[in-house]
């Protein structure tokens, strides 16, 4: 069975094209500057150079249709034909309480997901239309969504809920919802999976650090808490984003700078974190560069950075009292010694002992980077949402359509429980 993975921005769409039966990747690719003259594909199929055409390209329907074109192009292409595609699986930012699974797309999960656009109105609007452009061109093939916020439904309103007044979750869903799931549950089961342990008895700390950042407390395979919150700006500092602060901060921004509250969203999540501190440099790569070089506000981004990581990583120990696997993942996760090192030799109160020349050596694949002695298991594993998507897709698909065998051949699958 042959998957094809969409994650659809607003103005732009990544796509990856899996073969289920290895799970193998086949051709990925994105499209960017979807709405203007100078849209752009770049394709790259697993056996052939990149390709990048650069047409217009007004909207998510044209860009889907082209890219199933480009998968079926005799020269560039991987499939015979479009019907080679077998199920389509989308990532959503917001699921909401609705969702706590991956659920197969009918009339009343795109309706939930458009309720939804106001949790996520910079995301949840690009899935949308991403889900509709597949309909309109591959009208039979079943979609399966797969959302960001749904593996950390567990949580319990010990951590889910903020100390304000009820009405705010009762009426406007004000609560913690916490992303990057599909991340944290795959990167979660691998360390599992390699240290041959069982998830269902393990007490982990995983630390999706990217761009976005987040870390989750994974207690028994379930999540506990995250950092992030009803959006993705609260908790660890980010590239552009602040994370943490005081709350009151905002109205008191609003009045000395008379900023719109529009503009303090925007200072918040787009010119604050790594970038704001370091004074315009929000990839951590440059930041660690200078910080060597003596550039003293790079040294200070990068040590708010791991501090912060650290004291979450404390607090999240203590919530499940206790903690016997950490794992890194994401660009600065996966990416970053230096990151990991000055993190783990101030865990050692709690048993956390580096292996140096494991975290130095090996790029790419899962590796254990703790000492044999170490009374935490330490993991860098690189995340992989796009497969975790594939494989949801493929499972909700496969049930769904067993079910229609099952009833009436000719019937409409019936949808899934939200
Ligand atoms: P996104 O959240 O956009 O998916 P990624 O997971 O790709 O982000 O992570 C991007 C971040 O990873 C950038 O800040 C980049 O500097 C960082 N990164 C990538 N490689 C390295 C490296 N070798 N050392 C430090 N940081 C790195």
């Amino acid at each position: 069975m042959n998957i094809l993975v969409i994650n659809a921005g607003s103005s732009s769409l990544k796509y990856q094209l899996f073969d289920m039966t290895r799970e193998t990747v086949l051709a990925k690719g994105k499209v960017e500057r979807i709405g203007m003259e100078t849209a752009m594909l770049t394709h790259e199929p697993a056996d052939r150079p990149e390709l990048r055409e650069v047409s217009e390209i007004w909207d998510h329907t044209t860009a889907i249709r082209k890219v199933l074109r480009i998968l079926v192009d005799p020269k560039e292409g991987v499939l015979a034909s479009m019907e080679d595609v077998h199920a389509v699986g989308h990532r959503v930012v917001h699921g909401g309480e609705t969702f706590s699974g991956s659920v197969r797309i009918d009339d009343v999960v795109k309706r939930e997901i458009r309720r939804l656009f106001d949790l996520a109105p910079l995301h949840n609007p690009g899935a949308l239309t991403g889900i509709l452009a597949v309909e309109a061109n591959l009208p039979h093939v079943p979609q399966v969504a797969v959302f960001d916020t749904a593996f950390h439904q567990t949580m319990p309103p010990v951590s889910f809920r903020y100390a304000i007044p009820n009405v705010f979750y009762k009426k406007h869903g004000v609560r913690r919802y916490g992303f990057h799931g599909t991340s944290h549950q795959y990167v979660s089961e691998r360390a599992a999976q390699r240290s041959g342990k069982p998830l269902d008895d393990m007490k982990m700390i995983t630390c999706h650090i990217g761009n976005g950042a987040s870390v989750a407390a994974i207690l028994n395979g379930k999540s506990l808490d995250t950092s992030m919150g009803m959006t993705p700006l609260e908790g660890l500092m980010m590239g552009t984003r602040s994370g943490d602060i005081d709350p009151a901060i905002v109205p008191f921004a609003m009045d000395k700078e008379d900023l719109s509250l529009g503009e303090v969203n925007s200072m918040l999540n787009k010119h604050s974190g790594l970038f704001a501190v370091s004074g315009g440099m929000g990839d951590m790569r440059e930041i660690v560069e200078a910080a060597s070089e003596g550039d003293r506000n790079a040294k200070l981004a990068f040590d708010m950075y791991e501090y912060r990581l650290r004291k979450y990583i404390g607090a999240y120990a203590a919530a499940m009292n206790g903690l016997d696997t950490l794992v890194f993942t994401a660009g600065v996760g996966e990416n970053s010694a230096l990151l990991r090192k000055t993190v783990c030799e101030r865990l050692t109160f709690m048993g956390v002992k580096l292996d140096d020349a494991a975290n130095e050596s090996g790029t790419g694949g899962d590796r254990r980077i703790s000492a044999d002695d170490s009374q935490v298991d330490v993991w860098v594993i690189p995340t992989n949402e796009e497969l975790m998507i594939a494989r949801d897709a493929f499972r909700e698909a496969s049930a769904s359509s067993e079910c229609e065998g099952q009833a009436n051949p000719d019937s409409t699958a019936p949808s899934p429980a939200l």
